[in-house]
């Protein structure tokens, strides 16, 4: 199995799923689960738990109830006893602070987790002794076994993998863990410029809430008056981010960016389909905009038609007026990213959205970018319908394990009735698109922190020193590289494009050469021939001081100085420090070293290298054959 397969939105509109970000940082923390305990371990947790369901049905029964599920794990649904109303068991077990599964059959349903304790098992019986009329119970203990129908046993190994079988304390899982984080780079080394990915600090103080029980151990459908502190956050934060997208209306159910243009697109077809144009089926996109935005529309049932860029990156008017124009009696949306995914501000930003009105679509602004508008402008300003925003980009929840995100959507007034609904928010399903009725929500905390620690005008300068720390950086780079796109004032938005095509027909170094040989810098690679083949996309974040993006800038023009060596021929092609980079330890010291360069030169580029070095942990690797084939590196799984 692997957790992450190649991301298919890059394959556009033929894509078979849009998602980008996903749900792999829990996935990983399940990984270790079954690491720390290993086969013999998730059996015995599992034997108990079923031990203490099966006890808790033996005694049900005997007080009257019946289990109506002849077979089961950790899960029983009760028939309650002729004299034993729903209502009385309910009103007891919130007395007791228990919240059941209330069928609208009649019948209640329980689940029994690890954590069940014999003290617990005494309470929950005892609430439904008491609501039959009798007394209460005592669990004196959990019963180790209980017998499972050999129909369902399973009987060949599992997890038998040596990973499964050597970290099973807690100190040997400590360490096995440190030493995978060791081989990562992460913010806490260096400023990671991926562009488009808006790779900023997730402060301590926002993210203090994540490890605070109140605020993790409540169920999602928990009864809404037990979690009057949820909805207050849940209505307070709504607010915040009606005020800063200018709408009327917000969903927090899409749990990352692209399930909120899946989203966004269904409150606009309901919308249509109530004013009787629900058969609109085209959306315009751009060809600049993220993968993310074709692939959507596709999953959502839309047809998508490309909108061509100009020389400049911007969205090519004449082809925009043309392709509605063409498709006015179709037109159900335009999607388009502002900044757009270029990196610039598109000046003519309002017009296309007048042109998409008069046609008779509406407009998805994709607010992955929302870090450059924040406080400055925003989608309903420039004349939007509907946007969403990455709260695990611009509104400081971490991402950098692949997720879990959160997508929020927000719309103008006359979609907010057909936003998504969830039957344990308001009985209705129309729209839904989540599980949960608010997403991830446990997670929104850090962005209600963010935006309550940073206030209106911090959250503004955050937005100006983001656009400026990227122009800085547009500015350097501009006589070395070169910036493939600018906007009409000759600005950048919060992010760049670097030019390193010419570098290639000049040396032959790729984009590629020029990312692993960041990492002998001690930096991540920015993002790489995204949206643009042949070139690297930076976004420096405002969480960057000045003093990183100089030393950021010492690397970089220490690599141009290494690409004109290639050129002047200093260095051969096909041995230089370049080509061969990344230069992991076990290359530097050992016994050989047959490269023209010195090992200095390639381990210690820069003077502030020394400072901090981090050693990569392989060589070059064979990126193609990588993405193509499924690698079990049993050899060392440490
Ligand atoms: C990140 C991004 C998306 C997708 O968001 P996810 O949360 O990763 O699904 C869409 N559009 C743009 C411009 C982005 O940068």
């Amino acid at each position: 199995m692997a957790l992450q397969t190649r991301e298919q939105h890059i394959k556009r509109e033929k894509a078979t799923s849009n998602i980008c970000t996903s749900q792999a940082l829990l996935a990983t923390m399940a990984g270790f689960y079954a690491v720390y305990h290993g086969s013999e371990g998730l059996r015995r947790i599992a034997g108990r738990i079923h031990a203490a369901t099966a006890s808790v049905a033996a005694k049900l029964i005997e007080a009257g109830y019946k289990v109506e599920n002849e077979q089961y794990f950790d899960t029983l649904k009760i028939v309650l006893p002729a004299n034993v109303s729903q209502q009385q068991l309910k009103t007891i077990a919130e007395q007791r602070e228990m919240n059941f599964r209330y069928f609208e059959t009649g019948e209640v349903g329980i689940s029994i987790g690890e954590g069940i304790t014999a003290d617990k098992l005494s309470d929950l019986l005892t609430t439904f002794s008491l609501a039959a009329g009798k007394e209460g119970v005592e669990v004196e203990n959990i019963p180790a076994k209980a017998i499972i129908a050999d129909t369902f046993k399973r009987k060949s190994g599992y997890l038998q993998h040596e990973v499964f079988n050597i970290y099973h304390t807690e100190t040997e899982l400590m360490r096995y863990i440190k030493r995978l984080d060791r081989k990562d780079i992460s913010l806490a080394h260096s400023m990671i410029s991926l562009g488009s990915c808006t790779m900023k600090l997730n402060a301590a103080s926002e993210m203090l809430p994540l490890s605070m029980s109140a605020m993790q151990n409540i169920h999602p459908f928990a009864p809404k008056d037990q979690a009057a502190g949820y909805m207050q956050l849940i209505g307070e934060l709504g607010d915040y981010l009606k005020e800063i997208t200018g709408f009327a209306g917000v969903s927090f159910q899409p749990n990352s960016g692209a399930a909120g243009e899946y989203a966004g697109l269904m409150t606009i077809r309901a919308y249509q389909d109530s004013i009787g144009q629900g058969d609109r089926n085209i959306v315009l996109i751009p060809a600049s905009a993220h993968g993310t935005n074709p692939a959507s529309a596709v999953q959502a049932g839309y047809t998508p038609v490309i909108v061509a860029s100009d020389e400049l990156g911007n969205v090519d008017m004449n082809d925009l007026k043309v392709k509605a124009e063409q498709n006015k009696d179709n037109l159900a949306a335009y999607m388009i990213t502002y900044p757009s995914t270029h990196g610039i501000f598109e000046t003519d930003i309002r017009e296309m959205c007048d042109i998409i009105h008069q046609y008779g679509g509406q407009v998805y602004m994709d607010g992955a970018n929302m870090n450059a508008q924040v406080g400055l402008t925003n989608p309903g300003f420039i004349g939007a319908d509907v946007c969403h925003l990455n709260l695990h980009k611009t509104f400081a929840i971490p991402h950098g394990g692949g997720g879990p995100g959160e997508g929020p959507i927000g719309v103008a007034a006359h979609l907010v009735p057909f936003l998504p609904h969830h039957q344990e928010m308001d009985g209705s399903s129309l729209n839904t698109v989540s599980s949960s009725p608010y997403g991830s929500a446990g997670i929104l905390p850090i962005t209600y922190g963010y935006i309550r620690m940073m206030g209106e005008e911090g959250l503004s300068r955050a937005t100006k020193i983001a656009i400026l720390n990227a122009n800085y950086l547009a500015e350097i780079f501009k006589d070395t590289y070169g910036i493939v796109y600018r906007g009409k004032m000759g600005r950048v938005g919060h992010e760049l494009i670097l030019e390193c095509r010419n570098v290639k027909d000049t040396s032959g170094i790729t984009e590629g050469d020029i990312s692993k040989r960041l990492m002998d810098f001690g930096f991540h690679a920015p993002t790489l021939s995204f949206p643009v083949h042949g070139t690297l996309m930076i976004e420096p974040t405002e969480s960057e001081s000045l003093a990183e993006l100089d030393k950021f800038v010492e690397a970089m023009n220490t690599i141009w100085d290494e690409i004109k060596e290639v050129e002047n021929g200093a260095y051969s092609k096909e041995d230089n420090v370049l080509v061969n980079a990344p230069h992991p330890e076990y290359e530097i010291c050992a016994d050989e070293w047959a490269h023209p360069y010195p090992r200095s030169k390639a381990a210690y580029p820069a003077a502030f290298v020394k400072d901090n070095k981090f050693w990569i942990n392989v060589a070059r690797i064979d990126n193609a054959y990588g993405d193509r084939n499924l690698i079990s590196c049993l050899c060392d799984m440490g």
